[in-house]
């Protein structure tokens, strides 16, 4: 395992993240400064619905985004203590394939499978 190689990995990562719920916290703000000039009822109410439903994704995608960040941060945490690539939940090896696939994992195939179940 490369550990520097992996940091670099996360933190590219962790920049992109950052940049993406940026732009969304923009787009979100501009789409607020649209929706309140004065409009006719009938437009108003139509734009209103799209401006919810537009908004309401952005606010998932930004979600998304948080918790991906999150995660992202949790891995940079584990590598500077040493704990990376070791189970959040049952201590064992995360394994150097699903890291590879996702060096953002602190949690076994199996605890993620669990997790994912709600148990
Ligand atoms: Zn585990």
């Amino acid at each position: 395992m490369d550990d520097d190689k992996t940091r670099t990995k996360l933190l590219q990562e962790r920049d992109r993240l950052l940049r993406e719920i940026d732009e969304l916290e923009d787009g979100l703000a501009v789409s607020l400064a649209d929706t309140s000039e004065e409009s006719p009822y009938d437009q108003h109410m139509a734009e209103a619905a799209a401006f919810t439903q537009e908004r309401q994704m952005d606010l998932t995608l930004e979600e998304n985004a948080r918790h991906g960040l999150a995660r992202v941060e949790r891995a940079l945490k584990k590598l500077d203590d040493g704990s990376y690539g070791v189970c959040d939940a049952c201590a064992k090896a995360i394994g150097h394939g699903r890291l590879n696939i996702a060096p953002d994992a602190s949690l076994c195939i199996d605890c993620q499978r669990l997790t994912e179940k709600g148990l």
